[in-house]
């Protein structure tokens, strides 16, 4: 039987700097993908590496094989990607892996399905499934973005983060107030502690408190709703009437705090306005926001644009990340490469998908096969 050729491809959406297999972890994929126990042949397109900081040579030096885009295209069985390749890259019969699906369904797996292309995608992991874990990029990738989301929001601020007791007088801590605990939110709570800050956080499912209180957030309880956990153990989309009066409430704490950094998202809507102009331009000059959510449909903070960093005529600075992973390319690519790594273990039997529509994580990743969108 001949061997499985998997193929590392570069990404090509603008910005994407994070690569799908870092050099140090061919030698695990070689064991989970052998096919009839011949090892599988592994081919990285040029410079697929480079943003994240692993050159050509490393690739080489691992075992793999450095190709052109058209040469990887036209051998790869199995092709491995952060985002989504191009279909017209795609053919049939060809198994590909990456975050595929987004989480508003648009046409591109049902464009996979009509080129007869398995689509498996990382978004589509069971999250709450503590034997997925290890394959869960959502995860992975939402805890850089907490992470920093802080970093950009302390080189922002020209004050210090902790409290400083020096000769020339002593500077309070930033306080800091986190919107949306959930992974990012407690990434970037645990990271603003390590930074000396006070920290609160704000969330609307009862869980998410409690797991920010663990992490040693002090907790800001609404008062307008105790609990909208929705399905899936995500929030679910408040009312306009519920979001107006929460976030009516919440702008008395925005404007009390130095740093915000909003993470709230609902899945497959628009993101939460929570705090509104007036209360932007009502926090204190020097004040810092960071907008995790911001994007094409809006976001947690207004005037955040993503990419690109606002500062109001008060004195406030509107950062609205984008592609936050992306900028910590490194160590985005490391914790994305073991979550592909360990997906493919789980669905690779003798170098093939063996999908197996009982098991809980095949049913979830596979979104189509055989020309059937699944999920
Ligand atoms: P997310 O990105 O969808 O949202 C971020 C946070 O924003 C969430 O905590 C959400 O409750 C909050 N939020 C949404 N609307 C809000 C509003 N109007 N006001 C204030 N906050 C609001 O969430 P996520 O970080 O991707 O994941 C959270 C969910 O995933 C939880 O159910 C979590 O338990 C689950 N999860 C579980 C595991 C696990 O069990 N291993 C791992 C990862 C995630």
């Amino acid at each position: 039987m001949a061997p499985l050729t998997v193929g590392v491809v570069r990404e090509r959406a603008a910005g994407e700097r994070r690569v799908a297999l870092v050099p140090g972890d061919l030698a695990r994929l070689t064991r989970v993908a052998a096919r009839g126990g011949a090892p599988p042949v592994v081919l990285v397109e040029a410079d697929a590496g480079r943003a994240a900081r692993h050159d050509n040579a490393a690739y080489a030096a691992a075992g793999a094989d450095v190709v052109t885009a058209d040469e990887l295209d036209a051998r790869a069985d199995l092709v491995l990607a952060v985002g989504r390749p191009a279909p017209h890259r795609l053919r049939t019969g060809q198994v590909v892996v990456g975050m595929l699906a987004g989480r508003s369904g648009d046409g591109y797996v049902a464009d996979l399905a009509g080129l007869g292309v398995t689509a498996v995608s990382l978004d589509l992991v069971p999250r709450t499934l503590s034997r997925a874990q290890e394959m869960d990029a959502l995860t992975s990738q939402a805890t850089v973005a907490g992470y920093r989301a802080v970093i950009l929001a302390a080189n922002a601020f020209e004050r210090y983060f902790p409290m400083l007791v020096t000769a020339a007088g002593t500077a309070k801590p930033a306080e800091v107030l986190v919107l949306g605990a959930g992974v990012a939110g407690l990434a970037a709570i645990g990271t603003a502690r390590r930074l000396g800050a006070v920290v609160r956080a704000y969330d609307v499912r009862a869980a998410a408190r409690e797991e920010a209180a663990s992490v040693g957030a002090e907790v800001i309880v609404p008062g307008v709703l105790a609990d909208a956990t929705g399905a899936g153990g995500y929030a679910r989309e408040l009312t306009a009437d519920e979001q107006r009066a929460a976030t009516a409430e919440l702008a008395a704490r925005v404007v009390r705090h130095d740093v915000v950094i909003a993470t709230a998202q609902v899945p497959g809507r628009r993101p939460p306005l929570l705090v509104d102009e007036e209360t932007v331009k009502a926090m204190a000059p020097g004040s810092v926001l960071v907008d995790l959510a911001s994007g094409p449909l809006g976001g947690n903070v207004a005037l955040s644009v993503p990419d690109r960093t606002v500062v109001t005529d008060n004195g406030v600075t509107v950062i609205g990340a984008g592609n936050l992973p992306s900028s910590m390319a490194a160590a985005a690519s490391a914790a994305y490469s073991r979550n592909v790594v360990a997906l493919l273990g789980h669905l690779l039997r003798d170098g093939e998908l063996a999908f197996d529509p009982t098991d809980e994580i095949h049913a979830s990743v596979v979104a189509t096969r055989n020309g059937e969108v699944r999920s």
